[in-house]
């Protein structure tokens, strides 16, 4: 292959790094562009869930996950007022997969993982600094023009897979509708070292309230000892120096589980949700993956999980048409089978999901 036959990925984030390894172990050349200089690890996802565990096995990836993550063997639903609801038992999947729990893994440490197999690998070309600012197709390629600390220059390539999160530019260069909505209300999203399985909750947790819902996370942190997430939603219209204030969030989480002493908060970070599905994943030589393709509200875990889906079923495709084995088709099933899953199930499941942890029909709280 010629230089202008290599991949373009844009996006270092979880998915786009993923992307990068399957294009390495089968030995196809590309170029992973990503605007900032390092990983971005802000808590954001957490929650790998089964299958995908099972997808990151086929690539032999596995042991890293499971060195580094906490396993969740049942997670809990609560009613803030009634308690505990529903404990739910995930080694009843022991039959159907052979990780029958979720794994609570920061998506971050997902980048560093592949990084590390990438290292493993010659020829990987992956350009921190590098923010893609547009695409355009020829016939036979596509060039991405990309700002650097040098200035604009322009990368060519054969395809450009957008993994550039929610507010991708390559999903930008394509015209076509975003279409879903966003929630009135942003998420807040508090972390403390403070051990809440002392009070008997599991590494995962859904606190219904239709006043003020809370979920509940065990995630590994920086140094592995556990960190906890207390996930809630902020009134729109309250600023965010207000949100942040030491006291509101004292007061917010003492709301949650009152104590006698303040909490530790370690961080805090919020933001906007949003439910949307793009309305092509496919425009010629320009593909869509990850959260570039699909938003959704972060109750369930799923958006990280869709968007490595995205990927594993996306790129054997495309290296079967880059080798002259499958016409661009496949390209197009991509589009169809991974839109249609986001659309009727991820969609669907989310939107139910948030709808569930903030009932307010007494008698649909009691179903
Ligand atoms: C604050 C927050 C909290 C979340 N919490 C959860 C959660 O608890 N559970 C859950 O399942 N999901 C959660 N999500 C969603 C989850 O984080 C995403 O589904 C996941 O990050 C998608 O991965 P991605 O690789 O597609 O995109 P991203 O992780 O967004 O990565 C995109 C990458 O592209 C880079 N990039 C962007 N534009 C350009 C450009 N023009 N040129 C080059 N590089 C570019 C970015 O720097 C970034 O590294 C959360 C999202 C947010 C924003």
């Amino acid at each position: 292959m010629q230089s202008s036959d290599r991949v373009i990925v844009v996006g270092g984030g979880p998915v786009g790094y993923t992307a990068a390894l399957l294009l390495a172990q089968q030995g196809i050349p590309f170029v992973l562009l990503e605007a900032g200089h390092v990983v971005f690890d802000e808590p954001r996802a957490g929650t790998v869930h089964p299958p995908t565990l099972e997808l990151y096995a086929s690539i032999g990836a596995i042991d890293r996950f499971l060195d580094r993550g906490f396993k969740v063997h049942n997670y809990q639903y609560y009613d803030r007022k009634q308690g505990l609801v529903a404990d739910f038992d995930l080694g009843v999947l022991s039959e159907l997969t052979p990780f029958p729990y979720r794994l609570m893994l920061e998506q971050h440490k997902i980048c560093y993982i592949m990084q590390e197999m990438l290292a493993e690998f010659d020829n990987v070309d992956i350009r921190l600094d590098h923010e893609l600012l547009e695409v355009s197709q020829t016939a036979d390629g596509v060039i991405a023009t990309v700002q650097t600390n040098d200035g604009i220059v322009t990368i060519d390539g054969s395809y450009i897979i957008g993994c550039d999160g929610g507010r991708s530019k390559v999903r930008k260069s394509m015209d076509v509708e975003f279409d879903g909505f966003t929630y009135p209300e942003r998420f807040l999203i508090l972390s403390t070292t403070y051990d809440f399985g002392q009070h008997g909750y599991a590494f995962t947790n859904y606190i219904a309230d239709p006043e003020e819902w809370f979920a509940l996370f065990k995630v590994p942190g920086a140094d592995g000892s556990g960190l906890w997430r207390v996930v809630s939603p902020v009134d729109p219209n309250l600023p965010e120096e207000e949100i942040f204030a030491d006291d509101a969030v004292q007061a917010r989480i003492q709301r949650f589980r009152p104590r006698d002493t303040d909490y530790d908060i370690v961080h805090r970070n919020i933001y906007n949700v949003h439910q949307r599905v793009f309305g092509s994943y496919r425009d010629g030589r320009i593909l869509l993956a990850g959260d570039a393709a699909h938003i959704n509200n972060p109750l369930g875990g799923m958006g990280l999980n869709f968007g490595v889906h995205d990927v594993f079923n996306l790129i054997p495709r495309l290296i079967s048409v880059l080798q002259g084995e499958a016409g661009e088709e496949v390209l197009d099933l991509y589009d169809r089978q991974r839109r249609t899953v986001a659309q009727e199930y991820l969609q669907r499941q989310t939107i139910e999901n948030k709808n569930n942890i903030e009932l307010q029909d007494p008698a649909e709280r009691e179903a």
